[in-house]
């Protein structure tokens, strides 16, 4: 169980993943949470930042999907404004909606990361579909009441720290 709790990598933020190196691997697809990965927790809204980060990665060739368990009218509304797709179903950590995002991108659990800043959502889900999981550091510390909860667990079962940038050398 432990290890199904254990990313394959952490950064500190989506800004910091060398998206090339992992191309250059074989990964074509991205399996992307929205909440504190991409967007401050329940705030929609695009960063010139982010926008260019969705850019780049188009630019290098992955294909993106969204997989998140907020209000799915949210998700989609959200998806096209960026350009990306989208799973109709979240329900993280459970399989189906990984693999409704896989079927989205036309994909296989082979060439495809999982990036997230939940462990018990993002992680475990991602790593129990097989795929390659990457978690970061959310992007803010406001967060729904239930997620500060899971958080000290996260702390207490996975043993993460309250940050990833402390691991980070600087830059
Ligand atoms: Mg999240």
């Amino acid at each position: 169980m432990r290890s199904l709790l254990k990313p394959r990598q952490t950064h500190a933020s989506i800004f910091d993943i060398d998206l090339r190196s992992y191309w250059d691997r074989g990964y074509q697809n991205i399996i992307i949470d929205v909440d504190n990965t991409i967007t401050a927790w329940n705030h929609y809204k695009i960063t010139p930042k982010l926008k260019e980060w969705i850019s780049k990665a188009k630019d290098t060739g992955f294909h993106i999907c969204l997989l998140s368990n907020s209000s799915q009218s949210k998700i989609r509304a959200f998806a096209l404004e960026l350009g990306v797709t989208y799973s109709p179903i979240g329900g993280k950590p459970f399989a189906r909606g990984f693999y409704c995002a896989l079927t989205e991108l036309g994909a296989t659990v082979q060439d495809t990361l999982v990036i997230g800043d939940q462990i018990f959502t993002d992680i475990l889900g991602g790593n129990r579909a097989g795929m390659f999981t990457i978690l970061v550091d959310p992007i803010d510390k406001r967060e729904f009441i239930g997620t500060r909860l899971t958080r000290l667990m996260e702390r207490l079962v996975a043993g993460r720290r309250p940050v990833c940038k402390s691991l980070q050398q600087p830059r």
